[in-house]
């Protein structure tokens, strides 16, 4: 399954990209990714028709790698939990300002006291969310290349 049959899947039916993604916004909030042991938000829907939800790393995964994708994910926890809290953060638009950027700067000094060194293109906390989920993105597939095929 590609990435691009997936989200032709996940944006069937609606009449805009504008409506798409106000149907799915609550629908991604609600799913997990159907990897065992995968933590991360579902984002993009199969077309199996069982309803299922993957992360990003998983949905562009071959099924017989799905463990050694979500030992990474685990591996790297602190970048995972990152992740999903900066994408919590940018789906919950009743957020005050202050806590927002209270809860940025904690993000920011985990990843730092544990090693991480994300220097996104763009200060800014998008620019943050997108670096994080582009460097463990280059982690899953040093993994993958390291493993034997
Ligand atoms: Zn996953």
């Amino acid at each position: 399954m590609t990435l691009t049959k997936i989200k032709r899947t996940a944006f069937a039916g609606a009449v805009n990209a504008g409506e798409a993604v106000a149907a799915l916004a609550p629908v991604v909030r609600r799913h997990s990714c159907a990897a065992i042991g995968c933590m991360m938000a579902g984002a993009f829907a199969d077309h199996s028709g069982s309803l299922s939800w993957w992360c990003v790393y998983h949905a562009g995964a071959r099924p017989m790698d799905f463990a050694r994708v979500t030992s990474v994910l685990n591996q790297h926890h602190t970048l995972r939990d990152a992740i999903v809290r900066l994408r919590q953060l940018s789906a919950d638009e009743a957020l005050e300002p202050d806590v927002v950027n209270r809860e940025f700067a904690s993000v920011r000094q985990n990843l730092d006291v544990n090693g991480y060194r994300i220097t996104p293109k763009v200060e800014t906390w998008r620019g943050w969310q997108y670096s994080v989920e582009i460097e463990m993105g280059r982690l899953v597939l040093e993994a993958m290349r390291r493993a034997p095929v």
